[in-house]
């Protein structure tokens, strides 16, 4: 079935599977800009913005020498000049934010909300700083920290909420029953998957074939699912080789509801993945990895594009994750997000124990990395929060307050 965009991300029939972007494009061509609209042929968006941010690709020496790996590529999405990668806020989220909030003003009519734990949160909040596309913003009181922008965000409506992502997510759903906001959609949304399988076309454009491994650290497990779906359309394509590639996907002990649930080769996760889920989490370091109601057996999600891809999953510790951060900061040369440090953990564990072929060709997506050379670079701008709700009930003060600030925009 065939539906018009108006910011729609659910069928309107009702079928519960993920809705796909049609491009008319068959074939990609890349356009002469240096960020991420450079592949605007297969994002769902009209126009482009002329921003910088975008996935960059290398070979990599230094790790691959570590691995002994003869064809390791890197997809690094973060800060790092010397590479061309100039993703401010330093993580993939970028990708999904800039064709997320784009569509919305094409397609769509009100305000954009967004409920996130940080990466996300600052990632959005840095378009609407860019951009000045309004923007509402939940996050939890302890990921108040993680939102800044390099340019001051004044159209920021920004909610602290108190207790954990999950308290924020529903803070968030219940406000998007105010008339005039639009909840960005998370998987379900196109936008968001496309702008993150720009790292699958990135990378496949560089090596000049679509790669063997893809290997990436997942939470909701949105990055897995589009670098399948856009594997397909580079497939179709037909310039860039006729397999699939494998995806290696980790996730960070003690919390690893989608490993344990593909490992035991189960259909949907149970009640029993997520036993003592809080005091789990809080032991994992990479917590941007700790989603707890991930995109999993829906029709097209990740069990279906682990299934197409003949794909794995890997659970990580700290320690090992800790460890493969430093060896790329000394053999690559910049510090990573832990969730890309779990990645990297994968990588070198798949690589001493035979997973992967003499010569196959391997696309690692770095989802972060280089925090620490972007605050020299920029004067990074805290966003304050406009009001601290509780989790659960006592929104009244803050939807007074936000009503009040979103008839600015009407
Ligand atoms: C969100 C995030 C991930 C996980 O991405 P999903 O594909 O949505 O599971 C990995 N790394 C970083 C740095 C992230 O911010």
């Amino acid at each position: 079935m065939e539906v018009p965009d108006h910011y729609t991300n659910s069928c309107p029939a009702g079928c519960p599977g993920l809705i796909r972007a049609e491009y008319a494009a068959r074939r990609i061509t890349p356009r002469p800009f240096p960020g991420i609209f450079r592949y605007a042929d297969w994002l769902p968006v009209e126009g482009t913005l002329p921003i910088q941010a975008g996935p960059v690709t290398y070979r990599s020496t230094g790790l691959a020498r570590e691995a002994g790996l003869a064809n390791l590529w890197i997809c690094f999405n973060g800060y790092w000049p010397e590479k061309g990668a100039l993703i401010r806020t330093c993580s993939f989220k970028e990708l999904e934010a800039w064709p997320t909030m784009l569509r919305l003003q094409e397609k769509g009519e009100g305000i954009m909300q967004v409920s996130s734990a940080g990466n996300t949160g600052r990632a959005f909040a840095e378009v609407s700083a860019q951009c000045g596309y309004p923007l509402v913003l939940a996050v939890p009181v302890r990921g108040i920290d993680r939102i800044w922008t390099t340019r001051p965000a004044e159209q920021v409506f920004l909610i602290a909420v108190e207790g954990d992502y999950t308290d924020a997510i529903t803070v968030g759903d219940a406000l998007c029953s105010l008339p005039g906001l639009v909840p960005e959609g998370g998987a379900k949304n196109p936008a968001r998957r496309d702008g993150m399988g720009t790292v699958m076309l990135d990378g496949t454009l560089a090596c000049g074939r679509l790669p063997d491994w893809y290997v990436q650290a997942v939470g909701s497990g949105t990055g897995g699912i589009a670098a399948w779906e856009m594997a397909e359309r580079l497939r179709r394509d037909g310039r860039w080789g006729a397999a699939l590639p494998r995806l290696l996907l980790s996730q960070n002990l003690p919390f690893t509801p989608m490993a344990d649930a593909w490992q035991d080769g189960r259909r949907t996760l149970l009640p029993g993945d997520f036993v003592d889920a809080t005091s789990r989490i809080a032991d994992v370091w990479a917590d941007v990895l700790t989603n707890r109601h991930p995109p999993y057996d829906l029709p097209g999600g990740l069990r279906d594009a682990l299934l197409a891809t003949n794909g794995m999953m890997d659970p990580v510790s700290n320690a090992e994750a800790h460890a493969a951060g430093r060896l790329f900061a000394e053999v690559e040369g910049c510090d990573l997000d832990p969730a890309a440090a779990v990645a990297t953990a994968s990588l070198l564990r798949s690589a001493e124990n035979g997973t992967f072929g003499k010569n196959d060709i391997v696309l690692l997506n770095i989802t972060g990395g280089g925090y620490e050379r972007v605050k020299k670079d920029f004067t990074l701008h805290r966003v304050r929060p406009a009001c601290t709700v509780p989790a659960g009930a006592g929104r009244a003060e803050a939807e007074r307050l936000l009503t009040g600030w979103m008839k600015d925009y009407a």
